[in-house]
């Protein structure tokens, strides 16, 4: 599996670690954390649940960045609705990757 190890975004640079055991406690998959520049994934072992999650935090700090003030559920619903769209239109990703 290829997973990112950062994510760069309106020029920072979020490094992607995996999530502490106190994360993993209190029910969350992923935590974005601007301040320190990290976005934790908890590892299921699942890549459907590793994107899925992943996409979430994105939203995340799209919303931090861009100052939206996403509730939780519209960080889920969003989150969601990238995830399943793009899963089920690869040939997005594959446009994508041949930008600049
Ligand atoms: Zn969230």
């Amino acid at each position: 599996m290829s997973f990112p190890k950062s994510v760069k975004f309106l020029g920072y640079t979020y490094k992607i670690v995996k999530a502490t055991h106190e994360t993993a406690k209190a029910g969350c998959s992923g935590l974005f954390d601007a301040e320190d520049q990290l976005i934790h994934i908890h590892d299921h072992g699942s890549n459907e649940k590793l994107a899925e999650t992943l996409i979430h935090e994105l939203i995340h700090m799209i919303d931090y960045h861009f100052d939206t003030g996403l509730e939780e559920t519209q960080v889920h619903r969003l989150s969601n609705g990238v995830f399943g769209v793009l899963r089920a239109n690869k040939e997005i990703i594959t446009l994508l990757s041949e930008c600049n």
